[in-house]
């Protein structure tokens, strides 16, 4: 089906736009996926090769959302025909008083995640000596992990929309929504000048959001687009079955100093995945494509962490990506409210930890779209309004 009216219009194409196509498309909604650069494209956040997925956090909001999300991962992989998620263990590690650690276990006790709790020797024999942590940190262990492809993912989503019905344009950049004059919905224009009309519109764009939400309401909403790098580390000859995917080496994540995070050997053979959550603001029309920040920090943990059985002198592939940073890091899934009230809703912000969750997003996106209301899980943390929003009209 192609015309120029639709039930909701997606804007954005990365996972969550293109989550959202699937579950709306799904639903019988006339349905357009708009992105303004090609499909699968590398210059937002959801290209490559690997993105962990855990239930271990130190909020407690998360855990329902993931854990949808896994039976709805299962479940989009299903109806595919092939694999984006791959089942490992999860390994949390930081110093013993490390606050986010402590907030962290003690969600895992109040929401009754079946954990371990690991001394350093205990961390050396679960995992056969490939990682060392210091006397005075501890490591929990969970059953909890794994890693998701990325492209293959938003690939995946994108089938399953066309699959459903769902039409689907790249190289169509929106330039601006408007309420219609009359009767209830909005207009969406396009770069091309072309004119879609739709009862509702979803807003998934990721580190232009920001841009494109003050274009269209004059609202400034607190996203910063960051870019960030991937790292892949070389494991010392004869080391490599130890890192391997499936051979027990788990996801993980280090809090303290930095915030250290890496996956299984798995995407390219005798290397690992070690990177850390950060990087430089950057306009996303003008990426400076340029090094890791906290190098030292980084190579210093590769070294101390792998006992120098990973080669921590330079990484050797990088890969550039952007987050979109909220002050608080949660998401902000909401109307955008004003004159479009429940017309026009926002899933955007998602701070470098929302892959993960993008089935139950596409699902609470559409659900708001449709229904005006979320559907069992609470969207309160992800509330617009938690920020002071100033707005130039
Ligand atoms: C290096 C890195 C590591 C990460 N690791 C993890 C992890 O381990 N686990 C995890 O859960 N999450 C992780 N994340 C976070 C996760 O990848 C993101 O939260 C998620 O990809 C955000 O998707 P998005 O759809 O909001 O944004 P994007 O993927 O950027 O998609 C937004 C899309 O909107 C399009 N667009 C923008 N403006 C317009 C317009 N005007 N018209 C048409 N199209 C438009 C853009 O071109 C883009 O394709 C990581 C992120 C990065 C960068």
């Amino acid at each position: 089906m192609e015309d120029s009216e639709f039930d909701v219009i997606i804007i954005g194409a990365g996972v969550m736009g293109s989550s959202t196509a699937y579950h709306a498309a799904k639903r019988g909604l006339r349905t357009l996926l708009l992105e303004q650069f090609d499909f699968l494209h590398h210059r937002g956040s959801s290209h490559g090769e690997s993105r962990t997925i855990r239930v271990t956090y130190p909020q407690h909001h998360y855990y329902p959302m993931v854990m949808e999300s896994y039976r709805l991962w299962e479940e989009a992989q299903a109806q595919v025909g092939y694999q984006v998620y791959f089942k490992a263990q999860h390994l949390d590690m930081s110093p013993s008083d490390d606050p986010i650690m402590l907030a962290l276990i003690d969600n895992c006790r109040k929401l009754r995640i079946p954990y371990q709790l690991l001394r350093r020797d205990e961390v050396a024999e679960k995992f056969s000596g490939s990682i060392d942590i210091p006397e005075d940190w501890v490591a929990v262990s969970n059953e909890h992990g794994g890693v998701i492809k990325p492209t293959k993912a938003v690939a995946m989503f994108q089938t399953l929309a066309l699959r459903n019905g769902a039409v689907l344009k790249d190289n169509t950049k929106v330039v601006d929504i408007k309420k219609k004059k009359q009767g209830p919905g909005v207009e969406v224009l396009t770069a091309g000048g072309k004119k879609f009309s739709s009862k509702k519109c979803v807003v998934t764009a990721g580190g232009w959001a920001k841009k494109l939400v003050k274009a269209v309401s004059g609202v400034e909403v607190p996203i910063k687009a960051v870019e960030t790098n991937v790292l892949y580390w070389r494991i010392k000859e004869g080391q490599e079955g130890k890192f391997a995917m499936g051979s027990g080496f788990p996801t993980f994540g280090s809090f303290g100093k930095v915030y250290v995070y890496g996956t299984p050997m798995m995407e390219f053979p005798g290397l690992i995945k070690v990177a850390v959550h950060g990087g430089r603001g950057c306009d996303p029309e003008k990426r400076e494509w340029g090094p890791g920040v906290m190098m030292d920090e980084l190579k210093e943990w590769v070294e101390g962490r792998f006992k120098g059985i990973v080669d921590s002198s330079e990484p050797v592939l990088r890969q550039s990506c952007m987050y979109s940073m909220t002050p608080d890091e949660d998401f902000i899934i909401d109307f955008l409210g004003g004159e479009f009230a429940k017309d026009v809703v926002l899933g955007a912000g998602f701070s470098g930890h929302g892959f993960k969750m993008a089935p139950v997003i596409g699902r609470i996106l559409t659900d708001l779209a449709l229904h005006g209301d979320p559907q069992s899980l609470h969207i309160q943390p992800f509330h617009i309004h938690r920020f002071t929003l100033t707005s130039k009209f």
